[in-house]
């Protein structure tokens, strides 16, 4: 990432707004915009298939049941309007198949999805192919709630809704195993 570029911008951005960016509140923000935007986009630099490389170590195990991690707090970046969408919450379920990856690597994976560029619909299948491809299981499940402030602080100011997307791969694309996970996550 180009910070150095993204400090220059800001100053632009800053004068462009009508704003004075050398007055003294603002002397330090093109530096500080571009640190937050480091840490906020750090997922950009790695595809799928790297983050389930990342955090792939699988372990070994017998059982085939349902392995659901559930109300994982994280925030990403609508793409339309470089708006932060908050509050989300994020619920992954899936079937092991011969393996199990580290329960701390699930809301890690969670994080660097949404540290990009992002429609929640996105983040559901970012997360639901990086968990595929790290535990080689076909049969996951991503459950998201979020508020967008692209709607709640501008446009229709719709301010307490939130949207929710389901994304189902394999055997979640069953209504039984649907309601399995919505119980468990509840
Ligand atoms: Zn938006």
């Amino acid at each position: 990432m180009d910070t150095k570029k993204i400090e220059s911008l800001v100053y632009q951005l800053l004068e462009a707004i009508g704003e004075d960016p050398n007055r003294e509140g603002l002397l330090e923000t093109p530096k500080r915009v571009a640190h937050m935007m480091h840490e906020m986009y750090a997922g950009i630099q790695y595809s799928n298939a790297d983050i389930a490389k990342m955090h792939g170590k699988t372990f070994p195990v017998d059982t085939n049941q349902m392995v659901v991690v559930k109300d994982i707090t994280c925030f990403s970046n609508c793409e339309h309007h470089m708006a932060l969408m908050y509050n989300m919450n994020i619920s992954i379920g899936y079937m092991p198949k011969g393996g199990v990856i580290g329960l701390s690597k699930i809301p890690r994976i969670a994080e660097l999805c949404c540290k990009r560029l992002q429609l929640q619909e996105k983040i559901g299948e970012d997360i639901a192919e990086v968990i595929s491809l790290a535990t080689g299981s076909d049969d996951v499940i991503v459950h998201i709630t979020a508020c967008h402030s692209c709607m709640s602080a501008r446009g229709v100011k719709s301010t307490d809704s939130k949207t929710t997307t389901l994304t189902t791969k394999g055997i979640f694309n069953e209504d039984a195993m649907i309601q399995r996970f919505m119980m468990l996550k509840a």
